[in-house]
């Protein structure tokens, strides 16, 4: 297969529409760029919108890293590495977040910030926050051209009065460079701060919709919240309101997964991005990580939080 594909798998031409979209992507922060989402050889909603920016930006010699919800090991996250590698002869792969040009992710923003000469690309599923108020497209992008999101706001402000807080847990609406709401993609409340001013450049791929939108390096990104209900991450704190902390490495500040622990039937936390909680334990660490279960219950919480529709 490797012999019988372009470098990146798409043609010149696709990859090329891909970059202008890119661009005009960052030329208009948090704005819902549409392009022509190619066929690629699995299903959408695998991350072909991020795959598709990937194999358009990533150059020979360049290092790739491929996370699903912060695991390099993750059945996703190997596949779309494995197809990569295939397609692009030259790149390195690596799993460590500080040694990557181009990290493809689904679900998570890796904890250790990123730098300027990095690039993270996030598969989307949904890209528009309004799908959720206004089911014609035509009506949504009036809204985001006049910055009208109360809408939106209403939504927010029902949960407060249905359950006293904003009950979303993951695709927290977040207003780029004071105008348009964004669909972060489903990364939990804990990484929209990372998306605040952040020295690499974010792009967003969403395959199936065939939007691509960025929020550019040094950009204000602000969740949507209300002056006397402000935006909170997830809490981690027990009952006796000491900071949980991972099993594996003792870490008390990354974001973290619980899981139940087979033998002894109790909660168990573990942090969720794989190359964070190595290097936090470095080599005092013995024991392996619990990957299958930990999706599963991200997998879940994915499903009970959230704007999600469908
Ligand atoms: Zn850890």
């Amino acid at each position: 297969m490797s012999n019988s594909y372009p470098f990146g798998f798409l043609d010149e031409y696709a990859k090329k529409e891909i970059r202008r979209t890119t661009l005009k992507a960052v030329a208009l922060p948090g704005y819902q760029v549409p392009y022509s989402s190619r066929e690629m050889p699995m299903g959408r909603g695998f991350g072909t919108g991020g795959l598709q920016l990937t194999l358009s930006l990533l150059g020979k010699e360049e290092t790739l890293k491929v996370i699903d919800q912060g695991s390099d090991d993750s059945v996703n996250a190997v596949n779309l590495r494995s197809f990569i590698e295939m397609t692009c002869k030259g790149i390195n792969t690596t799993t460590k977040t500080h040694e990557a040009d181009i990290i493809q992710s689904r679900h998570r923003i890796p904890e250790k910030p990123l730098r300027e000469d990095q690039l993270i690309v996030l598969q989307v599923p949904y890209p528009d926050p309004l799908v959720v108020v206004e089911p014609s497209e035509d009506k949504r992008k009036t809204l985001h051209g006049e910055a009208d999101y109360s809408r939106l706001l209403v939504k927010l402000y029902e949960d407060i009065v249905k359950f006293n807080e904003i009950t979303i847990s993951h695709r927290y609406p977040t207003r780029i460079n004071d105008h348009y709401v964004i669909d972060p993609s489903p990364i939990p409340r804990w990484d929209v701060p990372k998306i605040n001013q952040s020295k690499a450049l974010i792009l967003f791929g969403a395959g199936r919709e065939k939007k691509i939108y960025a929020v550019p390096p040094y950009t204000k990104a602000e969740p949507l919240a209300f002056e006397d209900v402000p935006f909170r991450v997830e809490d981690f704190t027990d009952e006796n309101s000491q900071r949980r902390a991972c099993k594996r490495c003792g870490c008390t500040n990354s974001f973290l997964d619980e899981f139940i622990d087979s033998n002894k039937g109790e909660k168990v936390y573990q942090c969720s991005d794989a190359d964070w909680c190595d290097e936090q334990g470095g080599s005092n660490i013995t024991e392996d990580r619990t990957p299958e279960v930990t999706n599963e219950s991200l997998e879940n919480s994915n499903k009970a939080g959230g704007l999600a529709h469908g």
